[in-house]
């Protein structure tokens, strides 16, 4: 096997919020953000294209052909690096979870790196529903939640935004503010090629906007029950967690697994202050709901760590351990505490724009809490997963320092956000004070 090959080329789809189709998310890091373009440059938009087309573009094609040759391509950049790092890619868990290999490849693959696309279906789907949420999030924006329209244009003063199909406005109807660009989840077009391609599924990973929210989504969960392909396919979920409804337990019931990622990362005031305007209690009933959950479903709390929130972690993690009561969600001995992902954008919210002086204490909050485990007698499993989770965090945000260049601006962002909101940072993390101004 060449060490650059990958199953994701061959077998998946990935669909960003604005409906453009892309390599897959790990591909980002592109100045096109591994979007997959027409020869004219334009994207391919799960709103007006051919799902199938996509994927003998020349960028898929290239892709495939390097992988094949033992070459990265500019798109894989990320896992070339984590590799290089030492730490474990998205494309070597991907080789781990699917049986499609090298060899495989090598069979259906034609010189110039085209397959076709009826012999090798696509078995694994990235779907990520417009924008259309319930929260705006502080380390969000208008491309991630539609709510975010009436702050980003009080923050900016501009009432549009770029995002990877160029510059988008966001328009008032009848008082009501939108941006048409996001709508895609409505065309049924999407839906049918999605479902015409339901016996060949495996794995389903759906994203936001919030995918509770988005009507069409159940009723694809009760196309896949309908036609008995719900016993193959395993759906996966990034939840904000405000509404778990009790239709989609009840279809979740005939799915071979479900795993939710309830995007929790903090609690009460904190969460709130991240999550504007989730309410802790809703989320807390919510919380409890999914942790009473039938076996074939699976959750852990993926915690995106902020500078906001990055002190308040460890309370969390001890809230979790010692007083939260869960036991299914982030229950498992590989990952007994949280499943917790730096937020690497917006850099004025990365925890490396922190002042030297924070980032001590943040250090200390974390090795303390090492300690606290271990004097605690957790087993050895919570240890290990505790001192992971420490040396991840802490080596991330002192290798680098953000601090000149965007702590200016997470001071005056934070500041007009607070004030929009009626909210104050020093409130719910006091920390802050003094270095503050
Ligand atoms: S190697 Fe990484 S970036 Fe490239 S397709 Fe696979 S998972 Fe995506």
């Amino acid at each position: 096997m060449t060490n650059t090959f990958c199953p994701i080329p061959w077998i998946f789809q990935a669909v960003r919020s604005n409906g453009d189709l892309r390599v897959c998310c790990q591909a980002n890091v592109t100045k096109n953000k591994g979007v997959i373009r027409k020869s004219n440059g334009t994207a391919y938009n799960s709103g007006v294209d051919n799902l199938q087309e996509a994927r003998n573009a020349e960028l898929m094609k290239n892709i495939r052909s390097n992988m094949l040759h033992g070459k990265w391509s500019e798109e894989c950049g990320r896992c070339q690096r984590e590799e290089d790092n030492g730490l474990t890619s998205r494309r070597q868990y991907e080789n781990v979870q699917w049986k499609y290999s090298i060899v495989d490849a090598l069979t259906d693959t034609a010189s110039d790196g085209s397959i076709d696309i009826e012999k090798t279906p696509v078995i694994y789907y990235d779907l990520r529903f417009g924008n259309f949420c319930n929260l705006k999030c502080r380390m969000c924006g208008p491309s991630d939640s539609n709510a975010w329209f009436e702050d980003w244009i009080k923050l900016t003063g501009k009432n549009t935004f770029n995002d990877t199909s160029g510059e988008i406005t966001i328009e008032n109807v009848n008082g009501k503010l939108c941006a048409s660009d996001f709508d895609w989840p409505n065309n049924e077009s999407f839906w049918q090629q999605l479902e015409a391609n339901v016996h060949n599924i495996e794995h389903v990973y759906f994203a936001g906007g919030e995918p509770m929210l988005i009507e069409r989504h159940y009723e694809f969960l009760q196309k896949c029950i309908n036609v008995d392909a719900a016993k193959n396919i395993t759906v996966e979920y990034n939840t904000n967690m405000s509404t778990l409804p009790p239709r989609v337990i009840k279809l979740w019931e005939k799915f071979k697994h479900v795993r939710v990622g309830a995007s929790i990362d903090g609690m009460d005031k904190v969460l709130e202050y991240q999550r504007y305007p989730a309410k802790w209690d809703k989320l807390h009933k919510n919380l409890t709901t999914l942790d009473s959950m039938p076996e074939n479903i699976q959750s852990w709390f993926a915690f995106t760590v902020t500078a906001y929130n990055v002190f308040h972690m460890v309370d969390f993690m001890k809230w979790k351990l010692q007083e939260s009561n869960f036991k299914r969600i982030s229950g498992t001995k590989s990952k007994p505490i949280v499943s917790h992902h730096v937020a690497h954008n917006p850099e004025h919210l990365n925890i490396r724009v922190l002042p030297p002086e924070l980032k001590i204490i943040a250090t200390k909050k974390f090795d303390d809490f090492v300690q606290w485990v271990e004097d605690n007698n957790y087993p050895d499993y919570v240890l290990r997963s505790a001192r992971h989770i420490r040396n991840g965090i802490i080596k991330y945000m002192n290798s680098e320092s953000y601090y000149e260049e965007y702590w200016d601006y997470f001071v005056t962002y934070t500041k007009s956000l607070d004030k929009m909101r009626n909210e104050s940072l020093i409130d719910i993390e006091p920390i802050f004070e003094g270095h503050f101004k």
